[in-house]
């Protein structure tokens, strides 16, 4: 078993994954994690096969759409799989995944209408995890809810 604990949004860590293809500040608490081989940095998205930059997409209903009208349902599935095999392999049971994503969001997603609206929700990643146990945290929420509950 490794000592690893946690996955984390590839983004949160200053990874250039993004839709834009623009990388954000990393959060250095989060890229403290990785450097200290607590925490693996995944892409769901990426993995999935979609490019960077690519177009942004929202959930619709039961699938994903991205902004020019493809169904990339496949490829956001396909990367929830791959995140929860790296989960599975390495005995990982927490996740500290960037909120408002359609991935990665465990809280809130936007509304499908690409107006910029949150509602209610959980990202296809977030929702994957959450389903076989693994606690998904954002990066507003892990220190403070991890070291709660321990
Ligand atoms: Fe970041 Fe998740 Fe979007 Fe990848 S899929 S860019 S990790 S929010």
């Amino acid at each position: 078993m490794s000592n690893v604990e946690y996955v984390v949004s590839a983004c949160l860590c200053g990874h250039p994954t993004r839709y834009d293809g623009a990388a954000k500040p990393a959060v250095p608490a989060l890229t403290a994690l990785v450097e200290s081989g607590c925490a693996l940095p995944v892409c769901p998205e990426c993995m999935g096969g979609l490019p960077t930059p690519r177009p942004p997409a929202e959930i619709q209903g039961d699938r994903v759409v991205n902004a020019v009208g493809v169904d990339v349902t496949e490829q956001y599935r396909r990367g929830a799989e791959q995140v929860l095999a790296l989960c599975l392999q390495h005995g990982i049971t927490k996740a500290i995944l960037k909120q408002n994503s359609p991935s990665c969001g465990s809280r809130a997603v936007y509304d499908g209408t690409f107006s910029k609206r949150l509602v209610a929700g959980r990202g296809v990643t977030a929702a994957l995890l959450e389903q076989h146990g693994i606690r998904v945290f954002d990066e507003s929420n892990w220190q403070e809810k991890t070291n709660a509950s321990g």
